[in-house]
């Protein structure tokens, strides 16, 4: 039995070569049960959607979102890093559920539109899992836990315990329930490491924010700047004084290395104040790394070393950020975005959006190719005249609006409105 049978001149399947005359056949239970050229399943006109003139390609995988904060489209530059995110904080409080759960659902759709049947989301709203499961999407919803003293573990932990109790319903075979230990300047050592532990009792993966802003740096390395000030006039104890070793930590990378934090069912977000030692570290406790380029350079963080962090072995992907970073939420453009950064050809910059995405967030298994078993995950885009041998190069040139069609287990979730002559 059939769910849907996609034609087009050209498949990408990424897994393998592009195969001219396609066609990907989804079985009713949503998985891939066949791909190949048309030819050779000997299908006929009027047995498939046929797409002319398109490419097929896997779902992108967006490896980093926080689709709640839809609607802040790009909030205007602040001077520091740790004031834009106060402003997030209180836009945030405005917000009530209802207003969190219908942004969530805009953003789900607008990731349809733009080519993602996969996300990694953080929040705190607990409205992107249900928006998800309401629209049959596709991803991990890491839900953030905060608490940068350590007195306020306890009353972090029994809210994440309660938290995750009610949203573990809306988790299913396509929509995971994980966990955020927000950042090092939200979070207390002791709050690492009891979510640490029991996410693992839970089997819940992590995902966490870690050694974005030179900020973050400043607080976990020197105990100065603008977020270790925030801290100390609120009566925070330094992580100098929170550290279990004699030393303090000599980055954030160590920091939570010391706490346990950092393991196979980990992935890091942003990882872009990082050094060779940092870069070995997170390679030999099997991390993934989210790599979110056009949101680093818009808050003036630097560039992640992507070639280095690539070099080493490490699954990377390719990761938006929220639209209060950077807007439209545009996959394609942050793919060309770490393309010029790692000097990487159409073919490995592709895989950052797809595969090696789908093995950052521990689900390569699943989806980020078209292969027989994987879910049925894929996206028609206008393919159009481009010369011999330059199918991936005109992959990576794809712009939003040039998305036809998505489908999320073979189902169809979005289509382009036909153009009107
Ligand atoms: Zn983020």
């Amino acid at each position: 039995m059939t769910s849907c049978r996609v034609r087009a001149p050209w498949v990408v399947p990424v897994a393998g070569p592009p195969i001219a005359d396609g066609v990907v056949i989804v079985g009713t239970d949503g998985r891939i049960a066949a791909i190949g050229s048309a030819g050779q399943f000997g299908v006929e006109e009027g047995q498939s959607q046929n797409f002319p003139e398109a490419i097929i390609l896997p779902g992108l995988v967006n490896a980093h979102t926080h689709l709640e904060l839809t609607g802040f489209d790009e909030l205007a530059p602040e001077d520091e890093f740790p004031a834009w995110i106060r402003r997030i904080r209180a836009l945030k409080a405005d917000r009530t559920p209802a207003e969190f759960l219908a942004a969530a659902r805009l953003g789900v759709k607008q990731c349809f539109a733009g080519g993602i049947t996969t996300v990694a989301d953080t929040g705190d709203s607990g409205s992107v899992i249900q928006a998800l499961a309401e629209l049959g999407g596709s991803g991990m919803a890491y839900h953030e836990v905060f608490g940068p003293h350590p007195d306020q573990l306890k009353e972090s932990m029994a809210a994440l315990r309660d938290r995750a109790g009610e949203l573990r319903a809306f988790a299913g075979s396509r929509v995971r329930l994980g966990v955020s230990p927000h950042a090092p300047y939200t979070v207390s050592g002791p709050l690492y490491s009891a979510v640490t532990r029991w996410s693992e009792d839970m089997g819940y993966p992590l995902a966490v924010h870690l050694a974005e802003s030179w900020a973050e740096q400043q607080l976990v390395v020197s105990g100065d700047g603008p977020f270790a000030e925030a801290w100390a006039a609120r009566g925070i104890p330094s992580i100098r004084k929170q550290a279990l070793a004699p030393a303090p930590p000599r980055s954030p990378v160590d920091w939570l290395d010391r706490l346990g934090v950092l393991t196979p069912q980990t992935l890091c977000i942003h990882a872009v104040q990082v050094d060779r030692k940092d870069i070995a570290c997170l390679r030999s406790r099997g991390v993934g790394v989210a790599h979110c380029p056009r949101s680093n350079r818009r808050h003036g963080h630097g560039s992640a070393p992507l070639a280095e962090l690539l070099q080493s072995g490490l699954r990377v992907g390719v990761g938006t950020d929220s639209v209060a970073s950077v807007a439209p939420l545009d996959l394609w453009a942050e793919l060309r975005a770490a393309q010029s950064l790692a000097g990487q050809n159409a073919e490995e910059t592709l895989r950052l959006g797809t595969l090696g995405a789908a093995a950052a967030i521990g689900l390569s298994e699943e989806i980020g190719s078209l292969e027989p078993g994987k879910w049925g995950d894929l996206i028609v885009i206008d393919g159009g005249d481009f010369p011999q041998g330059a199918l991936l190069d005109r992959v990576l040139e794809t712009k939003r609006q040039e998305v036809q069609a998505t489908f999320v287990g073979g189902r169809e979730v979005f289509r382009r409105p036909a153009r009107v002559p």
